[in-house]
């Protein structure tokens, strides 16, 4: 059978990503090499292609021993220490940070600075991601990372709260959560403790919407995105609850292991994280499954 590929136009780098990455370009157009703090994006074969222009990833750990150089900070951010070690160790920063990530940190950090009522901030978000880490330092490491129901044991119900959240969440789950959390208050009679702000950004939850409508409209759908991306995570499973034959894949050599009899239509969607060269690049190699 003939193969029909189409890839989704909604998917693929999302603003905070393009611009972390034309920092990056832009700077090795001039520069022989570029510190990055962390993977600038959650692709491998992006990372690959940056890193043959010159960029250089480097952990936490080498950072913190790295003097009078410059260190490019990606769309996720980075906690106030980051800045800090910079300014001590003579390093200039060139912030990518996404700005709606930029605005949840300083929200963030008002509320921390201002709480005058001993109120818990919560987050909800997956815990160790670099986008949660930089959030959680705002409140100088005190507030409570929500990643499943058994967090919300942590949570001291004879004190006030507010929520926020990692901005690639589901906000489905956003929500389940701020209502399981009100009635554990509701069970004290104190559920006016609880305030929550939804700060999920918009790029990744209209996509959701997107996505499931485009997964629905192909027989096959090859879901392209890193093993590290959150919302990769998320949008792979609508994909899958909206049609089981969901395959998630990161480079096209996987295409191999994949079943396309009786398979009429692909569709090829992704991540914010994922380059829309690599699903162009799939897609080409999708042709080679056509029975003739
Ligand atoms: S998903 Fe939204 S918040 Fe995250 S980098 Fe992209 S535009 Fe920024």
């Amino acid at each position: 059978m003939r193969l029909t590929v189409s890839i989704d136009e909604n998917s693929g780098f999302c603003f905070g990503v393009i611009n972390a990455i034309r920092t990056a370009e832009e700077y090795l157009n001039k520069n022989k090499t570029l510190y990055c703090l962390g993977d600038i994006v959650h692709n491998n074969e992006e990372v690959k292609r940056l890193t043959m222009l010159g960029l250089k990833i480097i952990s936490h750990q080498e950072f913190s021993v790295l003097k009078s150089t410059t260190v490019l900070i990606r769309a996720h951010g980075e906690p106030p220490s980051i800045y800090q070690i910079a300014k001590q160790n003579n390093i200039t920063l060139i912030d990518a940070t996404c700005p709606v990530v930029l605005r949840l940190q300083k929200r963030i950090l008002e509320e921390y600075r201002n709480n005058l009522n001993n109120k818990q901030i919560l987050i909800f978000g997956k815990k160790g991601h670099a986008e949660v880490v930089g959030l959680l330092g705002q409140t100088n490491n005190t507030g409570i990372v929500i990643s499943s129901i058994d967090d919300l044991e942590q949570i001291d119900y004879s004190k006030p709260s507010k929520v926020y959240s990692q901005t690639t969440q589901s906000l489905e789950q956003f929500y389940e959560i701020v209502e399981t959390i009100k009635r554990r208050y509701k069970k004290q009679s104190l559920q006016f403790f609880l305030e929550f702000e939804d700060t999920i950004c918009r790029k990744v939850s209209l996509r959701a919407q997107q996505i499931a409508e485009f997964a629905k409209q192909h027989d096959l759908i090859l879901f392209v995105t890193g093993e590290k991306s959150s919302n990769g995570l998320y949008l792979s499973n609508i994909c899958k609850n909206n049609n089981p034959k969901t395959f998630i894949i990161s480079n096209p050599i996987q295409l191999n292991s994949i079943d396309f009899s009786n398979v009429a239509t692909v569709g090829i969607c992704g991540a914010t994280s994922t380059p829309m060269w690599l699903m162009k690049q799939i897609a080409d190699e999708c042709s080679k499954f056509s029975e003739i």
